[in-house]
């Protein structure tokens, strides 16, 4: 894993339209902001949920420990949540192919992998984070409120969950356009910022729609390849 500071870097051996890789189309990242917007609030809504379920509401008791314990998490998650998105990649995120980013002017951190990988596991090193950084914290602090009858750790975790789930907005509207866009057997990779995927060789997609039962190909009314998701008239026009 190396550490880089500045935009995602681009790999200069890889050239996706000539290679045949499809571009993943995606809006503009101001529009891609936006559309993050609501997913934001739909993560807190439903973490709020699974809280409220689980997580039996008790007083603090070490109000000192709290503290800390909520400053280490403001200081470190973001960190950690990119460290989480390296790992999943191939290679543990041992390869040279792995690095972290920092984007000061920005404001930008992340995780890049330089190298194809199948679809599935593409979606999982986005969903990482999510899991392990707000859902897993849920259950543990389910599990530490019952054993300690103590609020102390449960309001710790409250703030990882909560704000790792804002931040993970952009992850989880990126796990919806993948799972949209791209067959599940498809390989993808990444060319700095934007997002490429290509079928292996032999392999073929047909359309589940019943007017566009056609492999992937360029014509119209099958510009959505992915089978069994249903396409809108807008992606038919
Ligand atoms: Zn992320």
């Amino acid at each position: 894993m190396r550490f880089h500071l500045g935009a995602i870097p681009e790999s200069p051996d890889f050239h996706p339209e000539e290679e045949g890789w499809q571009s993943l189309r995606e809006p503009s990242p101001l529009v891609f902001q936006l559309w993050a917007l609501p997913v934001a609030i739909l993560n807190v809504v439903v973490l709020a949920i699974l809280w409220k379920a689980l997580v039996p509401s008790l007083p603090i008791k070490n109000g000192a420990l709290a503290g800390i314990g909520v400053l280490i998490v403001l200081l470190s998650f973001i960190l950690v949540h990119e460290i989480i998105h390296a790992v999943t990649a191939p290679g543990w995120g041992l390869s040279n192919h792995t690095l972290i980013g920092a984007w000061p002017q920005k404001f930008v951190f992340y995780a890049h992998y330089d190298g194809a990988m199948s679809r599935n596991r593409f979606i999982l090193v986005f969903a990482m984070p999510f899991l392990l950084l707000s859902v897993v914290p849920i259950l543990i602090a389910a599990f530490a409120a019952r054993l300690t009858q103590d609020g102390t750790i449960p309001v710790i975790l409250q703030f990882l969950v909560f704000i790792n789930g804002l931040c993970a907005c952009g992850d989880i509207l990126g796990i919806a356009m993948f799972a949209r866009q791209i067959p599940a057997s498809a390989q993808v990779r990444n060319q700095g910022w934007r997002t490429f995927w290509k079928m292996e060789e032999g392999s073929e997609v047909v359309c589940r729609l019943p007017v566009c039962r056609l492999p992937v190909c360029r014509l119209p009314v099958c510009r959505l390849p992915v089978a069994g998701v249903p396409v809108m008239l807008d992606d038919l026009i």
